[in-house]
């Protein structure tokens, strides 16, 4: 895919095809910016504008050395990333070795070091040395949402781009384009995702509006002081076990009393999650005063940072559940 291609970054991609139309690429770059924007992405589509055959300032993704790159089986492109929990110096030292050879079909060799905050100081420092020897053919491309955990050194040997969160609107217009959703699942999964690609690619859309569908259920119940304590339990004790997508239903439900307090409080659904949703949210919201609607939100965000911080997570559930119900609760008296 070609630069334009991608979404949001619009400040990083001039800087890149400046330098690649004056034939300026610095030797070093470092990618910049929070996980799921697109950088390793970008750091590709640069690899293969550096080795296209039929342009100099893009891809074409027609000819052959674009089509090894998509494929990862480009001998001069290189993807470096940790080893286990670290890039090893051993790793460092394969990259030197290779390097020290001219490209072996493309113009230009391009290393991608994929988490370069992983890089433990000894690395780093073997890394400086290649960075230091400045050669013609050879670009090295550091990736990291965490650009403070470089050495200075190293940092100070690379040039800087900063990628940015996309922004609930073009994501939307991407994932139209890109996964065929309607605009409405879509916007759901954008804000979800807030304003992250990757995050937002990788997130299934069936899936997703799946588990809005047991959150609003959850809520429904909660509301209608239905629930008992034992069923809270069992909530608790179901939803905890899914570790790997309890934060994700967390986030649904924040965004779902987000959406609930921006319908009440300023009557916009410009910036609306669920759009779909938007007369359910609208009913419910209107039914709770706008100090509780507040309460609920923070709430479940103090459970979801517990939970991130390591505190027992069905311990944690518990504890939000049983204070949502008091708060829906003491709505009854208020009504
Ligand atoms: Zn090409």
């Amino acid at each position: 895919m070609a630069f334009s291609h991608i979404l949001g970054q619009e400040q990083a991609i001039t800087v890149l095809q400046n330098a690649l139309r004056h034939q300026r690429v610095p030797q070093a770059y470092i990618f910049a910016g929070p996980e799921g924007v697109g950088k390793k992405f970008t750091a590709l589509m640069l690899a293969k504008a550096l080795n296209c055959h039929e342009l100099d300032d893009d891809a074409c993704d027609r000819c052959n050395s674009c089509h090894k790159i998509d494929e990862g089986i480009h001998p001069d492109v290189r993807v470096i990333a940790p080893d286990g929990q670290f890039i090893k110096i051993d790793q460092i030292r394969a990259l030197q070795k290779d390097a020290g050879y001219k490209p072996f079909e493309g113009r230009k060799k391009v290393y991608i070091l994929d988490q370069a905050e992983a890089m433990r100081a000894e690395s780093a420092n073997s890394l400086l040395k290649t960075l230091e020897e400045p050669t013609t053919d050879c670009i090295i491309i550091l990736v990291t949402a965490n650009v403070y955990a470089l050495l200075p050194t190293v940092m100070s040997r690379c040039q800087l781009v900063r990628f940015v969160i996309l922004g609930i609107e073009p994501l939307t217009t991407l994932l139209v384009r890109q996964k065929q959703i309607d605009p409405e699942r879509a916007r759901l999964i954008a804000s979800l995702a807030e304003g992250c690609p990757g995050r937002a690619l990788a997130m299934d859309a069936e899936e997703t509006l799946d588990k809005r569908n047991q959150v609003e259920h959850l809520l429904h119940r909660l509301s209608s002081g239905l629930q008992d304590v034992r069923v809270i339990f069992e909530q608790a004790e179901q939803l905890s076990a899914e570790k790997s997508t309890l934060q994700e239903y967390l986030d649904i439900l924040l965004a779902w009393y987000r959406d609930m307090h921006l319908l009440r409080e300023h009557g916009n659904t410009r910036l609306i999650a669920n759009v779909d949703a938007v007369p359910r949210l609208k009913e419910t919201a209107f039914q709770l005063p706008a100090s509780h609607l507040r309460r609920l939100f923070e709430i479940v965000y103090q459970a979801k940072m517990d939970i991130l911080r390591n505190a027992n997570a069905q311990l944690a559930l518990e504890v939000m559940l049983i204070s949502l119900t008091e708060v829906y609760n003491d709505r009854n008296r208020w009504r």
